[in-house]
């Protein structure tokens, strides 16, 4: 039993030192040990929308976290089971007076932290919330008539508005000195992925704060690559190394979305490049607070009109699109980035869903799931508000009978074919003139580049042209009834 009174800091999705509102709070005002916990909990792990690339992430930041609390004096506890029953172990082990964290918006992190703060209240232990996830938070940026926005533009108009009138937002918080926590206090061992069932080739980013800070770092001073000045004009050319990267660094809070918020500040708001960036941190707040207001998204269409679409739903498609062989060239690409590297550039992920949803007509839901069971950057809220936006059923989404050409938008964002080339090297030795339609060649030309369409690489699973026809008349007719 220590003397000073101790607190607990629950890391969740804040898997970092810097810039963390909760930690930094806990630990100026702990005349104690700040004890550094963190839960594996089986309802995370065991969800059938887990991904074995975001276990392996996770568990790469958590041990860069223990490192980076060595290094200050002090050391991450893990315990292992549900939340609320770990919580109350560590609070009778440490005899801590108060918990605090971050907050999260998903209906099941809400749930789950509305029991352990009744549970902690009932026991006289403090509780202190804090903002971290977001740059402004649920409800921060309201309609005059005090209602969450549903369409992005004008909420990105106050979002702005509000970041440039407020440079309090822009301070770093400082981390005091931390205290070791009690010796006597056990902790399991940083399990391997392996450990708890999950096994991965993919090709997948470090973990970590260090990582993140790094690539945020190349990514704001980038001298040979388009970094945040050439956002602009290169973030929707899959083949190109024009976005941050940072998504997953994001997710895991390895970064706080304030010190991307601070960085591209530096680098000039003004600027075309760091504006539109920054835009993107609007979208992904936009997302957490329309989750937050409209928790219904996770299982039916934000406008419910689309509840009524009767999908096709053909299972063989559905593996197809999965498996990178659906005979279009760009969505065949970008389902093989997602399968080697659990990431897929954000064009890439637009064109899939909207061909899963336009072209093969499956519920956007199946590719909703799959892609949460893939990605290393899966995130309920931005994951499903790009679904739905692809699907047309959402809240600021392209209006339906807006269907992406997969052909034009290849020969628009991959001209070269330079990304379908990387990804399916079936069509390695296929001329741009070709390779968004392989095929259009004749049978000797595929026998000079060495490839038999329908052999080694399929033909189109559908027709392009009759689908759309097809999307058009199912959306018209949900809408009706
Ligand atoms: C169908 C679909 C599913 C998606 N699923 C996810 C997901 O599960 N997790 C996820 O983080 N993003 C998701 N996105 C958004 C976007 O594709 C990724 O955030 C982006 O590709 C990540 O790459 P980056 O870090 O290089 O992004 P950058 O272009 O460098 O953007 C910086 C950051 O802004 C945020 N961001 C960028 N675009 C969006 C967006 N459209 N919506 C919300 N936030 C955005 C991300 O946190 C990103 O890291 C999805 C988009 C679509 C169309």
């Amino acid at each position: 039993m220590s003397i000073m009174p101790n607190i607990i800091h629950w890391f969740r999705r804040d898997l970092r030192l810097a810039d963390n509102p909760a930690f930094t709070a806990a630990s100026q005002v702990s005349q104690g040990a700040v004890v550094p916990l963190f839960i594996l909990d089986d309802n995370v792990l065991q969800s059938s929308r887990t991904s074995a690339a975001r276990v392996v992430f996770m568990l790469e930041s958590l041990r860069a976290l223990d490192a980076s609390l060595r290094a200050h004096g002090s050391r991450l506890i893990i315990r292992h089971g549900s939340p609320e029953q770990c919580i109350a172990q560590v609070i009778d082990e440490t005899d801590a007076v108060g918990v605090y964290w971050n907050r999260d918006y998903s209906p099941f992190a809400r749930q789950r932290d509305t029991i352990i703060e009744k549970m902690l209240r009932g026991r006289g232990v403090d509780v202190h919330t804090h903002k971290d996830a977001v740059i402004w938070e649920i409800d921060e940026i309201l309609t005059k008539n005090n209602t969450p926005y549903t369409v992005y533009t004008p909420y990105a108009r106050q979002w702005r508005a509000r970041v440039e009138a407020n440079p309090v937002l822009l301070a770093e918080a400082v981390l005091p000195g931390l205290q070791p926590v009690p010796d006597t206090l056990s902790s399991s061992a940083i399990p391997l992925a392996a450990e708890l069932g999950f096994a991965t080739q993919q090709l997948l980013p470090s973990g970590g704060e260090q990582v993140g800070l790094e690539q945020l770092n190349t990514f704001v001073h980038a001298q040979n690559a388009p970094g945040i000045h050439g956002y602009a004009e290169q973030r929707n050319f899959p083949a190109k190394p024009g976005t941050s990267r940072l998504s997953p660094y994001l997710r895991f809070g390895c970064i706080a979305p304030q010190t991307c918020l601070r960085a591209a500040h530096k680098a000039g708001f003004q600027q075309h490049g760091s504006e539109t960036w920054v835009g993107e941190l609007a979208w992904r707040d936009f997302y957490y607070q329309i989750l937050y207001h409209f928790p219904h998204v996770l299982q039916r269409s934000f406008k419910s009109d689309y509840d009524k679409i009767e999908w096709d739903n053909n299972e063989v498609f559905f593996a197809a699109w999965c498996e990178g062989r659906t005979g279009y060239p760009i969505v065949d690409a970008a389902m093989r980035q997602l399968t080697a590297e659990a990431w897929m550039h954000n064009r890439a992920r637009m064109i899939v869903a909207s061909f899963l949803t336009k072209d093969l007509l499956i519920d956007w839901r199946w590719g909703e799931r799959y892609f949460m069971q893939q990605l290393v950057d899966g995130d309920h809220a931005s994951n499903n508000g790009g679904w739905q936006w692809a699907a047309g059923t959402g809240t600021d989404a392209q209006p339906y009978f807006r269907i992406f050409n997969p052909i034009s938008q290849s020969e628009k964002f991959d001209l070269q074919g330079d990304y379908i080339r990387h990804y399916v090297p079936e069509l390695q030795h296929v001329s741009a003139s070709y390779i968004h339609t392989p095929w259009n060649m004749s049978q000797e030309l595929q026998r000079q580049v060495g490839i038999h369409i329908g052999r080694d690489y399929p033909m189109p699973i559908v027709d392009h042209a009759m689908q759309r026809q097809r999307a058009l008349e199912l959306y018209k007719r949900a809408r009706a009834e």
